[in-house]
């Protein structure tokens, strides 16, 4: 399913402002949702190229979901108790530097 860019911009409102995920200001911006913070609601607004990754990222989420509905459970495994490595390699080397 391919979607064209004007067929997603059309079902937006767009109009000038900032957007709340790249930070971007006076830039046509939509309203795709709504936060609620401290019981106060704002509205949340993201320029074209935003919304366009937002919208991949849903595309992207429902596919996963509909291949996890599709595979098998997993079968729910013990957690390992506490004080025992999950390896049994020894542990002669300090951990990995992390730059
Ligand atoms: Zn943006």
């Amino acid at each position: 399913m391919g979607l064209k860019p004007a067929e997603l911009w059309g079902r937006f409102g767009w109009q000038g402002g900032s957007c709340f995920r790249c930070e971007q200001t006076g830039v046509p911006v939509a309203e795709i949702g709504e936060i609620t913070v401290a019981g106060r609601t704002f509205p949340l607004s993201a320029c074209q190229r935003c919304v366009f990754r937002l919208e991949q990222l849903h595309h992207t989420m429902s596919e996963r979901a509909v291949r996890r509905q599709n595979a098998p459970s997993p079968v729910p495994t013990q957690p390992r108790p506490i004080g025992q490595w999950p390896t049994s390699a020894p542990l002669d080397r300090p951990p990995a530097h992390v730059a």
